[in-house]
């Protein structure tokens, strides 16, 4: 009884509006790019914000009684706004409630008020400059060795506008910097720290609304990232736990299409096994399910003694071309058999080797359309990755929390995560944005990817484990139980986000809490809630599943959203019967393991991967050439033959 009280009251507390935890404090808003840049920051780490907008130092005055907030955590203000603040009184009043929360000043430019600024910053800056870099010769860097930098310390950011301000700093030794624009050799800092009055203050220059073009490319986060990089480094530092974090650092490498046998074109698993011990990462193979009951059993011995090394997902079914693709050419009926008879065939493959797999689907070739994702989820697979995480048919969402993370639960509410090739250079950048971030590092190649050597893919896990020393290499499986968001809410108890339908929750906290669980949900199937695989009650409201669950400290739970569908996957027929499908399966196994041997090989695959199309239209143009060839020859044989017998026929009836 008490429970259901408590749990009543927290999801009352849940349901109402939380006070701001950013006040933002703006005159007319001139300009406009400040204001948007700090919402799209506050709203990826879900922080509440309030806009106050000071004309008058009367307003400034008022505004000093919305520091009576116990949720606030950060105060930002527009340059534009400092001279209808009272600095003297506003600190007093500030401190009185909030001695330690940190300040921002934005937007500072050539317009700024420089006497302004260098009160607020106890005379160490003293305002705004206009540079003449243009974009295309500078660029950002982040300061190495500072806990609000962390794992971006040294990136390079892509410079998005020319002539942007910089900070004239004063007094150098009393000022961190934290971002500088590079141009030639000068430094010019743009965001900078000091401390006035006991309190961090932190000093950021305009940047000018940047035109990003919206498209699925996930490497386009390094410019949405260097558009808000002030806010989101200040939001970050100044919220610490209470801005929506991943419960850990996580990491996967993926080789598609091998299956167990050793060696499978240029991967040894021993080989691979002891490259992945020495640098530590964790390699999963993208299983074609077709293959399910050809493993040796040497290598099956290998995947089962080194389960946290090598782990395997699922990569389509028959591997046959796009068997996931438009639903123009490959219907939604076709697909949902090819997944069922997948996951059959997965369920065979663990019964005859003791391998356990993971339901997280690689499409092959490359993603599917919105409505697989929706069957994928009816029929419990757990996630999907893939190059791209938008599915082929629907558009890139516009928002910076969509390009800022690896996952997303936007199409058909199923989780949905982007990986980079191995096989192409990966920008540094990139990564230690996504160690930053806290995002799911995944990574992919092809056997083809370990002809120099099974070492291949060391650097990069080298690199990654630099930039994030306590990264965790796991299973896809692993990775998508761990796939959600959480935050210390006032209260002392936790919000959790999640993108999984299975998650499993740690009370690292050493103290008991209760974690508020919210789901986006369409509620387009029937469904239940297992807590540790009992039922559980949960609330439904919109288009969220929400439920409150009290986890001891130390203590671990598994939360899992289960669909209503019996897949009886034991009356699906597994049986290798297409005379089609065997044969490219068979020649693709020719392809990765013969031809594969030679550099031009290699080449032949790479260009055929590519450009398919034309090798199939030159292929064809060829075949086409060499009947063509064939029947002249013939034709003379013949006409040779008949010469011979001493016969003749006019030209015209040979033809
Ligand atoms: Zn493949």
């Amino acid at each position: 009884m008490r429970e259901s009280i408590l749990a009543a009251c927290l999801f009352a507390a849940w349901l109402n509006a939380a006070a701001a935890n950013v006040v933002f404090i703006d005159n007319q808003s001139t300009q406009l790019s400040t204001r948007q840049q700090l919402e799209a920051a506050a709203g990826f780490y879900g922080l509440t914000m309030e806009v106050r907008s000071v004309q008058t130092e009367k307003d400034g005055d008022a505004l000093l009684r919305s520091f009576h907030n116990p949720d606030l955590l950060a105060v930002v203000i527009n340059a534009n706004a400092l001279p209808m603040l009272n600095q003297r009184s506003f600190q007093a009043a500030l401190h009185e409630w909030h001695p330690k929360i940190p300040i921002l000043i934005a937007g500072i430019n050539e317009n700024s008020n420089g006497e302004f600024i260098k009160q607020w910053s106890s005379g160490v800056i003293i305002g705004g400059e206009k540079s003449v870099v243009t974009k295309d010769v500078g660029w950002y860097v982040v300061a190495s060795g500072s806990e609000v930098t962390q794992q971006l310390g040294g990136s390079r950011l892509p410079l998005l506008a020319s002539d942007p301000s910089y900070l004239k700093i004063k007094n150098e030794s009393r000022t961190t910097r934290l971002m500088e624009m590079i141009y030639g050799s000068s430094k010019l800092p743009v965001f900078a720290r000091t401390v006035a009055d006991g309190r961090n203050v932190f000093f950021a220059t305009e940047t000018s609304a940047a035109d990003i073009p919206v498209t699925s490319d996930p490497y386009r986060q390094q410019a949405v990232f260097a558009s808000l990089a002030p806010m989101m480094l200040f939001l970050h530092y100044g919220a610490d736990e209470h801005a929506w974090h991943t419960p850990g650092s996580y990491a996967n490498f993926t080789i598609d299409d091998l299956w167990l046998r050793e060696p499978y074109g240029h991967v040894n698993y021993e080989e691979l096994l002891q490259q992945a011990e020495l640098h530590n990462f964790h390699a999963t193979v993208a299983f074609i399910p077709w293959n399910f009951d050809r493993s040796q059993p040497k290598m099956v011995s290998v995947f089962r003694k080194h389960p946290d090394r090598l782990s395997i997902c699922v990569h389509g079914n028959n591997h046959v071309h796009q068997e996931f693709g438009p639903l123009d050419s490959h219907p939604l009926q076709g697909q949902v058999e090819n997944m069922r008879q997948g996951l059959a065939r997965m369920e065979r493959f663990s019964a005859l080797t003791q391998i356990p797999y993971d339901a997280v689907m690689v499409f092959p070739h490359s993603i599917a359309p919105e409505a697989t994702f929706s069957e994928l989820k009816r029929n419990h697979y757990l996630a999907t990755a893939n190059s791209l995480n938008v599915p082929s048919d629907a558009a890139a969402p516009a928002d910076a929390d969509f390009v800022l993370r690896t996952a997303t639960l936007r199409f058909g509410n199923f989780p949905s995560l982007r990986r980079y090739s191995a096989e192409t250079d990966i920008p540094q950048t990139q990564l230690a944005i996504d160690a930053f971030l806290g995002n799911p590092m995944l990574f992919y190649a092809h056997e083809g990817f370990f002809a120099p050597g099974i070492d291949a893919f060391d650097k990069t896990a080298d690199l990654v484990n630099k930039l994030q020393p306590t990264m965790q290499w796991q299973s896809l499986g692993s990775i998508a139980r761990h796939l959600y968001l959480e935050r210390l809410r006032d209260d002392g108890n936790y919000d959790i986000r999640t993108f999984s339908a299975t998650i499993q929750i740690a009370n690292t906290h050493k103290r008991d809490a209760t974690f508020l669980i919210e789901k986006d949900e369409d509620f387009s199937q029937p469904l239940i809630v297992l807590v540790d695989g009992s039922v559980y009650p949960y609330e439904r409201s919109d288009s969220k599943l929400r439920l409150v669950l009290p986890i001891r400290g130390g203590e671990t739970k598994e939360v899992a959203i289960q669909y209503n569908n019996d897949l009886g996957l034991a009356n699906v027929n597994i049986a290798k019967n297409s005379f089609r499908t065997n044969a490219i399966r068979l020649l693709s196994d020719f392809r990765d393991n013969t031809v594969s041997n030679s550099e031009l090989g290699r080449h032949f695959i790479k260009s055929y991967a590519e450009n398919g199309r034309l090798w199939n239209l030159a292929m064809a143009a060829l075949i086409v050439m060499m009947i063509c060839a064939m029947s002249v020859w013939f034709g003379r044989r013949r006409r040779k033959t008949f010469r011979g017998e001493g016969r003749s026929f006019p030209s015209s009836q040979l033809s």
